[in-house]
């Protein structure tokens, strides 16, 4: 039978129980398969006609498909990067999560997570989310027919805030941080009976099942084998942690005969796990004032640093790294990735590439690793990020200040 494990303090829960976090010391709930379970679920999903994240429906924590929302999330590309394979001296597939259908890789926690809410009769659900999030859950939750509760940073582009509002959640942004978001709508969720939906494993382990699936597809991608090295940014780290899980149970398996290591990148300017990582530390402590461009992971964990601290367990158990990069190191990033491989990914997403650069350089990666930097979401939606100042004007019909400016 699954369970649900508590990371904290090791009790086993029911899997019907439908809890979000332990009941007796509030710690992060995972969901367990036995082995036999395991083995039975995964023959299952090798014959499944289903695609994308429900292809590995009998691996997710839903009990009747009539409850699955999709949107045709999952089965994004593995993209054999070789331009970006030589600038970066390192063989490279990445991971193109921009392809999902809001832009992110949010709407494969999110998938699973409203279709176990809505199993466990969710009447309204609500997520904290520094936009990406949030855009996604709003999508499914419109197609759900779910009113859907939103709480966003007040520095929030609007270019996420958009995405949010036209799927018609009821939004609020809160003056402070991700953190500030984080505990008003877990807050909220106490006294409404919300389902809470936000992308933080201490809020909601149903995400982290949707998350793994990222895992599975890269061994499907590189026939079945794991990567030596996989980048992923870090909030509070449910996607590493997820993916990590999935890496495990194809191991477990024998679908995979080695693990990956697990490489998790935080910008410099709100790096709370990296900072207990290079510290030795086992406790992640808060972030006080994060200053970063990369809005999505600017988690400075204020309030719920326990999910750090899982995500750093994680990385040590996979023998990885944590390491940050500077705003310039990602945005120079942003124009590498898109100069190379044609995609645009938002700064969060490129800090992967950057991370990948810093760890050639200083010798931790080898040039016979294969790595996979997993691309988070689009650089549409940070638009604000590239500098648009220098375009220069021509009048209608004026030929040679074209050719002047274009050197042809
Ligand atoms: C949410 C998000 C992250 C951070 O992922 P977590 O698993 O929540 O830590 C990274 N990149 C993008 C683009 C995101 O939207
Ligand atoms: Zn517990």
């Amino acid at each position: 039978m699954r369970c649900l494990r508590c990371t904290a303090c090791d009790r086993v829960h029911q899997f019907d129980s439908g809890l979000y976090s332990c009941p007796f010391c509030s710690g992060i709930l995972e969901v367990r398969y036995p082995h036999d379970y395991l083995v039975q679920a995964w023959k299952q999903t090798v014959e499944s006609t289903r695609t994308g994240v429900w292809k590995y429906l009998t691996l997710l924590p839903i009990d009747n498909h009539e409850h699955i929302v999709t949107l045709s999330e999952g089965d994004t590309p593995l993209i054999k990067a070789s331009a970006l394979s030589s600038e970066l001296g390192v063989k490279t597939f990445v991971k193109d999560e921009t392809r999902n259908p809001t832009a992110s890789f949010k709407d494969r926690p999110n998938s699973v997570a409203l279709s176990r809410a809505l199993e466990l009769g969710a009447k309204t659900v609500a997520v904290a989310s520094s936009g990406n999030a949030a855009g996604s859950l709003s999508a499914y939750a419109a197609k759900a027919k779910v009113p859907c509760v939103v709480a966003v940073p007040e520095d929030t582009p609007d270019s996420k805030l958009g995405q949010i509002v036209v799927f018609g959640s009821r939004v609020v942004k809160v003056r402070g941080t991700y953190s500030d978001a984080f505990t008003l709508i877990k807050e909220a969720c106490k006294t409404h009976g919300w389902h809470n939906l936000t992308s933080v494993a201490s809020a909601n382990p149903y995400q982290l099942e949707g998350d793994k699936t990222a895992a599975y597809e890269i061994c499907q991608q590189l026939s079945w084998k794991a990567p030596n090295w996989v980048a992923i940014p870090l909030g509070a780290g449910p996607l590493l942690v997820g993916a990590w899980k999935g890496f495990k149970e194809l191991h477990e398996l024998g679908v995979i005969g080695a693990l990956p290591k697990m490489i998790g990148v935080q910008a410099e300017g709100c790096s709370p796990i990296v900072r207990a990582f290079k510290n030795g530390s086992s406790a992640v402590s808060p972030w006080q004032k994060p200053d970063t461009v990369a809005h999505s992971i600017a988690d400075p964990l204020n309030g719920y640093p326990d999910d750090g601290s899982l995500t750093l367990k994680n990385i040590r158990e996979s023998h990885g790294i944590a390491e940050s990069v500077t705003d310039e190191e990602m945005l120079e990033s942003v124009r590498l990735l898109a100069g190379t491989e044609g995609l645009f990914a938002e700064p969060s997403a490129a800090a992967t590439i950057a991370v990948i650069k810093k760890l050639k350089s200083s010798g931790r990666i080898d040039s016979d690793d294969t790595v996979v930097p997993v691309v988070t979401g689009t650089g549409l939606k940070s638009i604000a990020t590239v500098n648009v100042q220098n375009v220069p004007q021509v009048e209608a019909g004026d030929i040679q200040s074209l050719a002047k400016i274009t050197h042809t």
